[in-house]
């Protein structure tokens, strides 16, 4: 079976970037959200973001209404019964992920490969999800998708080596560079990027210095391209919170506990980039 027909499920932060990359790679995707709302907020993204790359010139204009017309929006899971590939990228959340998972095991052709962009859940476990567990993969994008070049690739306990082989080769042609991890909590990634950050908001939490400070200090010091406040909020402080969450549930050490500040900006609805205000202020 060659990959033809995507779905990716979920159209936030990272779910209409992936969408994006694999339209502009020639795909036919379908961009499945519960939300009505969260679709066109994602398809708008989309569109503003294939503009600012015309105007840049990495993309032609007269490619735009193409790329466009490749991606499809649906609310409907059932819809997506044709694809060859699923990339899952909702909310991080693993009662919302099973959900998502088990109805996909029951609509998608058992051949076809379903993957997850989830930052910290447990591979294994969500291939237990599904009938046939071989074929679910880690294929663990980077925000902003479009421009970020490293693509995770975990495999579960259960992942088979062809389906493992298929992504790897599928991350390569949308001209990523694939990394093989092993399953384990925040896989390389998250296990390194998210105590910093965290560490980042307990220095803010204990007023150690400005949240500009804090950042300065790791982009001028650590020749850092972006400092961990502002990271985190392009990352969005809820996904932030579930992976230090998942960190600390499935490690049990302490280290890994959340910062109450992280706690109490999420409790606030201050989400970063996403919602208008989170370490920073957004227009
Ligand atoms: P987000 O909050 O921006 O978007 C999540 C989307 O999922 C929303 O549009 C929501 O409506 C949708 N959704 C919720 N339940 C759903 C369901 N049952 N069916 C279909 N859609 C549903 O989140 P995000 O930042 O895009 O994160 C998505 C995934 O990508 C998470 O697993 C996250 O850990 C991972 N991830 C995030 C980043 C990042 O920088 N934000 C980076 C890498 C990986």
């Amino acid at each position: 079976m060659s990959i033809l027909n995507i779905a990716v499920v979920g159209a936030g932060t990272m779910g209409n970037g992936i969408a994006q990359v694999f339209a502009m790679h020639g795909f036919d995707v379908k961009l499945a959200d519960v939300s009505e709302p969260a679709l066109h907020k994602g398809l708008a993204a989309i569109r503003n973001s294939l503009a600012r790359m015309a105007k840049k010139g990495s993309i032609a204009e007269a490619d735009i209404a193409g790329i466009l017309a490749r991606i499809h929006p649906t609310t409907l899971l059932a819809e997506l019964a044709d694809r060859d590939l699923v990339v899952e990228a909702a909310t991080e959340n693993p009662a919302i992920k099973e959900s998502i998972f088990r109805e996909l095991g029951s609509v998608v052709r058992p051949d076809a490969i379903l993957a997850t962009n989830t930052s910290s859940i447990s591979l294994t476990r969500i291939a237990a999800w599904v009938p046939q567990p071989e074929r679910v993969v880690g294929m663990h994008f980077m925000n902003p998708v479009p421009l970020m070049q490293l693509v995770e690739i975990i495999r579960a306990i259960q992942t088979a080596d062809h389906t493992y082989q298929k992504v790897f080769e599928l991350a390569v042609a949308l001209g990523k560079t694939p990394v093989t991890v092993k399953d384990g909590p925040g896989f390389v990634s998250n296990r390194i990027l998210m105590p910093m950050i965290n560490e980042a908001a307990f220095a803010l939490f204990e007023n150690l210095a400005t949240a500009e400070d804090i950042d300065t200090v790791m982009k001028l010091g650590m020749n850092h391209p972006i400092g961990p406040l502002a990271l985190a909020d392009l990352i969005g402080l809820d996904t932030c919170l579930s992976i230090m969450d998942i960190l600390h549930t499935e490690f049990r050490d302490s280290k890994y506990r959340a910062c109450p500040l992280l706690v109490q900006l999420v409790a606030a609805g201050q989400l970063g980039r996403k919602s208008g205000k989170g370490f920073y202020h957004y227009d």
